[in-house]
């Protein structure tokens, strides 16, 4: 994929983050690994505190393991270094996204994690989202909590706070985002209706298989 082709995709995904109502305002961030740089680790981010309806794709920012700008005068998102420790720790991750979602977010606040209850949970995700230790926005803290909670998964939740999800591509993130919001939702569901069950323990095996044999590497 060409970096303008690159900038277009997380232009598009952001914007349909919004729409879907996952964040409000101007909050959370998605980003792309850029593999043409030569510069371990660096990526292209969104900026910070601008609204998502008029982004363009030359507002976004490449940084590298700094976080500073390779090129251009951008302020990358607030919430760069956990992209950054995500980057750092899963070089299969091509993506990350992060959201504000409000039953992600119930779950973190309650501190409980999102357990096996759906099928595709543990296909597309990995099995069940922890709750991250608590870090404040933006420390490093935060971004070891959140990459030590994430493991081998595709999505991490952060309390007080919201969600972070890692794919190969930013409309991939975008897809883990928005099941993890509706899977949140029917747990939370599940629970005031008597309690959400956990699927069979022989399905979550096979089902983690599947999981690891697609985000095995190809190479
Ligand atoms: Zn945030």
């Amino acid at each position: 994929m060409s970096y303008s082709e690159e900038r277009d995709q997380l232009v598009t995904a952001v914007q349909e983050m919004d729409r879907l109502g996952l964040v409000s305002g101007t909050s959370g961030n998605a980003s792309v690994r850029l593999d043409t740089t030569g510069i371990p680790d660096a990526f292209l981010v969104t900026p910070a505190a601008l609204p998502y309806p008029g982004m363009t794709p030359d507002q976004l920012v490449p940084v590298n393991d700094d976080l500073e700008p390779i090129e251009g005068g951008g302020t990358p998102s607030s919430e760069s270094l956990l992209h950054l420790a995500i980057y750092r720790a899963r070089k299969d991750v091509g993506a990350v996204m992060h959201t504000h979602s409000v039953f992600a977010t119930a779950l973190g606040v309650a501190g409980r994690p999102l357990p096996p209850i759906v099928d595709e949970l543990t296909v597309y995700v990995g099995g069940q989202v922890e709750v991250a230790e608590y870090g404040f926005p933006g420390s490093e803290e935060l971004a070891q909590a959140g990459v030590d909670a994430l493991g081998d998964r595709r999505a991490v939740l952060i309390p007080h706070h919201g969600m972070f999800a890692v794919a190969d591509t930013v409309a991939e993130a975008l897809r883990v985002c928005a099941l993890v919001e509706r899977v949140a939702q029917v747990f939370v569901h599940a629970e005031a209706i008597g309690g959400a069950k956990e699927i069979p323990a022989e399905s979550f095996e096979a089902e983690r298989l599947m999981y690891l044999a697609r985000t095995e590497p190809s190479d």
